[in-house]
């Protein structure tokens, strides 16, 4: 029996994380879930986004699955009180990896037959620096009409997530590696990225690198996506280029990620919590469902979460319970309810 914390979500959050725990309760792996308060369910109940108490259970239990949480879209950002010590954070989900220690964002990106087109063969990785970069939350304001924003980025975090995405393409038989970065600019940050990437890179041979500019990621991205294999970004293109590869398979909602730290481990969909279809059955569960399967295999379920992702890619390929966003007209119920039934034929 694993016991893992699940934190609920905002918005779409609670409907999806209710279809991710059905579809992993079907798949035979023994899951106990431990109830986390966090997000709008953490300030009714503790007065916080990030309650120290969940942070705490999160902590000691080491591994998560989190539907999404709003973010903050006002000044002032997110409090943690934490023993003796008050902390800011940008936003919700910024605070919670910061929190936690965890560094790597990893997000494949996988096309399915049946709502992937012509990118069904599609098969990515992006492993995102989530620490430090434009996201570090050091902005100001030093006068009116005036906004300045810090772009940290260190050797000692550039070289980890390189050295995390090098140990992640080794394990999963992965053979290229891409940083991307706009050096030719951000001389100084951008190229100490770049520069400890290469570094990093150079010390496993059997691995391909390349470097790529952020803009021509995103036209390469489009136009030749199957050339690229493992991207390793700095935190803010890492978020909006995973939007990007996300789309080419057809759907913010077939996204997963998880955040790796030492000892901790958080599954979430790559997508926010889409208030704007929340609470009406439209949600596509799959980006979460996906984010358990990954958490399957991290606990040593592999069979468990093949059955999910075989019953998932069968689902899609039949194209008889798809959720609006993917073109059909399904609720976020039946495409679900349409996974657990597939499972025993898979
Ligand atoms: P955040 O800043 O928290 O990442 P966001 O502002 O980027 O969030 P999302 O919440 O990811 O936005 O939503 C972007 C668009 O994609 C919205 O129109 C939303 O409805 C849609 N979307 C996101 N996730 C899903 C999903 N699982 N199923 C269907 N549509 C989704």
């Amino acid at each position: 029996m694993h016991r893992v914390a699940i934190i609920r979500g905002d918005g779409i959050g609670p409907e999806i994380s209710e279809a991710t725990v059905r579809v992993l309760g079907a798949s035979g792996a023994k899951l106990t879930w431990v109830e986390v308060p966090m997000g709008q369910e953490g300030r009714r109940l503790f007065g916080s986004e990030l309650p120290w108490s969940s942070l705490e259970t999160v902590r000691r239990l080491g591994t998560a699955l989190k539907a999404p949480l709003v973010a903050e879209r006002c000044c002032g950002g997110v409090v943690v009180e934490a023993p003796g010590e008050v902390r800011r954070y940008p936003s919700v989900n910024n605070g919670l990896r910061r929190e936690l220690g965890a560094y790597a964002n990893v997000r494949p990106v996988r096309g399915f037959a049946g709502v992937s087109g012509r990118y069904q063969h599609l098969d990515l990785v992006l492993v995102r620096e989530v620490t430090e970069d434009t996201y570090a939350g050091l902005e100001r304001q030093p006068e009116q009409g005036r906004a300045e924003a810090t772009k940290l980025i260190t050797q000692e975090a550039s070289r980890r997530i390189a050295r995390f995405a090098c140990e992640y393409a080794i394990r999963h038989g992965r053979r290229k590696i891409t940083a991307v970065h706009k050096a030719n600019v951000l001389h100084l940050t951008d190229g100490l990225f770049l520069e400890s990437v290469r570094a990093v890179t150079a010390e496993y041979p059997s691995l391909v690198f390349q470097d790529r500019m952020v803009d021509a990621t995103c036209y390469l991205l489009v136009r030749h996506p199957q050339d690229f294999d493992v991207l390793v970004l700095p935190n803010q293109y890492g978020d909006i280029l995973s939007d990007l590869a996300a789309a080419l398979v057809g759907s913010l909602g077939l996204a997963p990620g998880v955040n790796f730290g030492n000892g901790v481990a958080v599954f979430e969909a790559a997508h926010g919590a889409a208030p704007d279809i929340a609470g009406r059955g439209l949600a596509n569960p799959v980006a979460l469902i996906l984010s358990g399967a990954l958490l399957l295999e991290y606990l040593g379920e592999a069979e468990a979460a093949g059955r999910v992702r075989r019953a998932v890619a069968a689902v899609l390929a039949e194209g008889r319970f798809l959720t609006p966003d993917l073109g059909g007209r399904a609720t976020t119920a039946e495409l679900t309810q349409a996974i657990c039934e597939r499972m025993d034929s898979v």
